[in-house]
């Protein structure tokens, strides 16, 4: 049994019904609602663990939900959009979503985030994201030391693809937005930033993915951004 609680947040019936009918099948708990204002309120009072938040809704915009809910909630919240709705995505990434799928979407995928979404949750509660020690398949990070390692040898980081690899981790399972980490790692984000960005991420991915068959540490979000995806040891 799956006692890990959804707050549905989607005005589309069918989406909704095909959402809530994944969740019970698979021993979710879930809560719906069907517009923004709904979704801050029932984010305070049924303190539901994930929420799942489409963009386009009758009232307020997603984006502006995450805003508000973020004032005083870290629940993970996974957004779903339209195709058509990419910028939208993205501004709801900067706001604070950990996560989004693409409407349409399947099952098997919507599972897929919401475990994702779970592990990481799982962190949280654990306290592990505070450790001075991260650790994740063959990687480890020694923040306080300021080292890591890959399958115990020390990795040779610049200073810049150190930053990024501890950004990353340190949000471990989160979509980072490219706006984010520059904002982040350089104090600004302009376009150049954003190309210096790619060539580091290149470079630090070499670093961590010595050959075909290493894991994928670093996932890119084509026009998003980029994740840390857990690797099981
Ligand atoms: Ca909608």
């Amino acid at each position: 049994m799956n006692l890990c609680h959804v707050l549905v947040v989607e005005d589309d019936a069918p989406v909704r019904n095909l959402i809530t009918s994944t969740l019970r099948a698979n021993g979710y708990r879930y809560t719906t609602a069907l517009n923004g204002e709904s979704a801050v309120m029932e984010t305070a009072s049924a303190n539901p663990d994930i929420m799942l938040l489409d963009l386009g809704l009758p009232d307020i915009d997603g984006t502006e939900v995450i805003r508000r809910v973020r004032g005083w909630s870290n629940l993970p919240i996974i957004v779903i959009s339209a195709r058509s709705e990419d910028e939208d995505k993205i501004d709801a990434l900067d706001a604070g979503a950990d996560d989004y799928i693409t409407k349409p979407f399947s099952v098997n995928e919507l599972l897929a985030r919401l475990r994702v979404a779970q592990r990481r949750l799982a962190l949280v509660h654990a306290g592990s994201t505070q450790e001075s020690v991260f650790m994740n398949g063959q990687l480890t990070i020694d923040y306080a030391a300021g080292c890591a390692y890959l399958a115990g040898e020390e990795l040779k980081l610049t200073p810049i693809e150190y930053k990024l690899l501890v950004l990353l981790s340190q949000n471990v399972g989160k979509v980072l937005t490219h706006k984010f980490i520059t904002r982040s790692v350089w104090g600004s984000s302009w376009e150049n930033d954003i190309s210096s960005l790619r060539v580091f991420m290149a470079t630090l991915r070499r670093k961590l993915q010595p050959g075909p068959e290493s894991p994928r540490y670093i996932l890119t979000h084509v026009g998003v951004g980029y994740r840390m995806q857990r690797i099981d040891a």
